[in-house]
């Protein structure tokens, strides 16, 4: 349902500019917050200060939050969802932002995923990661992919299981048409410290073994979230993927 026409958005004109305002202001306070908490982590964490960066997690939030991100100055956007990554691509431009999807993607989605997506972190298995090497090699360019790996042995997590990851991504890496820029991980839904670190220390652990063995094998670390950005920033994350504390609470969007 990607095309409803200027009829929708000539209707929903007057609405979205209070919804803007509102996005903004929040956005007015939560952002300086946010860029603040990293840089405390990145400095309480060793690390370099600027080293992570901030992708701002707008899935389920309306056109308007896009726009409102975009004003504030963010750069890197992140969608769950193909049909919703082309909508706001489709509004805004594919040159605005850096546009990441994150979330679970079906092997038949690779071509449209391809056409509006600068980076894919939720390369979740070796039958989608081929998917993709083939439709980039049919004409949509090298496409920057993160290895989704399951850390926490979780059911319901995506990603390669902790115990197989390194040899089927040390497979995924020889796949011609893609960037393998690093590894991506969620971690638990939990508070409990010692499993967060646990989940995020093994995905850098990986990490250094792939860097180690594998010819240009890239070092990025996609971890951290709202709930666990401090955590992950101290192990040794490179891109936090940060939704509620920006935005508040997803209200539900439909493309
Ligand atoms: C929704 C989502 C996020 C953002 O989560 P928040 O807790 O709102 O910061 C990050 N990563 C992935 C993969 C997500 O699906």
């Amino acid at each position: 349902m990607l095309r409803r026409g200027p009829f929708f958005f000539v209707l929903t004109r007057p609405i979205m500019s209070s919804l803007l305002k509102t996005y903004s202001e929040r956005l007015a306070e939560t952002l300086p917050r946010v860029r603040d908490q990293i840089a405390m982590a990145e400095e309480a964490g060793g690390r370099t200060s600027g080293a992570v960066r901030l992708i701002a997690v707008t899935k389920s939030h309306p056109l308007e939050c896009v726009e409102a991100a975009l004003q504030a100055g963010l750069e890197d956007l992140g969608e769950n969802r193909v049909e919703e990554l082309e909508a706001k691509v489709e509004q805004f431009g594919a040159e605005c932002a850096q546009w990441h999807m994150i979330g679970h993607l079906q092997s038949r989605k690779t071509r449209r995923v391809l056409a509006v997506a600068d980076v894919v972190h939720s390369v979740d298995s070796l039958k989608l990661a081929r998917k993709i090497s083939t439709s980039s090699l049919e004409g949509e360019g090298l496409v920057e992919v993160l290895a989704q790996v399951n850390t926490s042995g979780e059911e319901s997590k995506g990603g390669f299981m902790i115990e197989s990851a390194f040899e089927e991504i040390a497979e995924l890496a020889e796949l011609p048409g893609l960037r393998v820029s690093g590894l991506m991980t969620m971690a638990p839904f939990v508070d409990d410290e010692a499993v967060l670190t646990s989940a995020f220390t093994s995905l850098r652990r990986l990490s250094e073994s792939l860097v180690a063995s594998l010819d240009g094998f890239g070092t990025e670390l996609s971890m951290g979230m709202t709930n666990d950005l401090d955590i992950a920033i101290r192990e040794g994350s490179t891109m936090v993927r940060i939704g509620t504390a920006l935005f508040g609470p997803r209200p539900g969007y439909t493309a």
